[in-house]
């Protein structure tokens, strides 16, 4: 098995995405790898993500980059453009953080929050951090049940 490290992208089981409404690389790198430390997720991005540097290109998704089919995808401060969206359709669950209550994001995701990441997403990471603590969920394959990792 695999571990953590060596999982790349569409393997990986849960993914923390970040755009441009994470405003900066500070922000991006905050946001996206508070939550993600908390879920044992794999962090991308969207292209404006890639494009402004905060985030390699091989972790762009979408259309020119990756497409991915995780158990969970987290979209925050992606709008949802078509060429983001054909390369997450595979996700078993997308939830989205966007402060835009008309954001395309929320057309297509599972779970949608309208809000500031800057406010959602630590309360959100706080809340993960005790439901998950001492459960075996991350990437290494070997969540113990779907209902372990419901958001809902
Ligand atoms: C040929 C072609 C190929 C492309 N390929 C890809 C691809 O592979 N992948 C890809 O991602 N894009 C691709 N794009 C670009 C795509 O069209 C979009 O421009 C891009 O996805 C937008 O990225 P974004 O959602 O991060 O930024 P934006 O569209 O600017 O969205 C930022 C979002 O953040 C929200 N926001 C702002 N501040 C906050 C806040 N504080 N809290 C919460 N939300 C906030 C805004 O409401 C907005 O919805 C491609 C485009 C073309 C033309």
């Amino acid at each position: 098995m695999k571990d953590k490290e060596h999982i790349s992208l569409p393997e990986a089981e849960i993914i923390v995405a970040g755009g441009r409404g994470l405003g900066d690389k500070a922000g991006f790198e905050k946001i996206c790898y508070g939550l993600a430390g908390s879920v044992g997720a794999k962090v991308g991005g969207s292209r404006a993500a890639v494009e402004a540097g905060w985030i390699g290109p091989k972790y762009q998704v979408g259309q020119t980059g990756v497409t991915v089919a995780p158990r969970v995808y987290f979209a925050l401060g992606i709008s949802g453009a078509v060429q983001h969206l054909v390369g997450i359709r595979g996700s078993d669950t997308i939830i989205a953080v966007n402060n835009d209550p008309n954001a395309p994001i929320f057309y297509e995701c599972s779970y949608g929050i309208v809000g500031d990441v800057f406010k959602i997403v630590p309360l959100l990471t706080e809340q993960l951090k005790k439901r998950l603590t001492g459960k075996n969920v991350g990437l290494t394959g070997q969540v113990n049940s779907r209902e372990e990792i419901s958001f809902a």
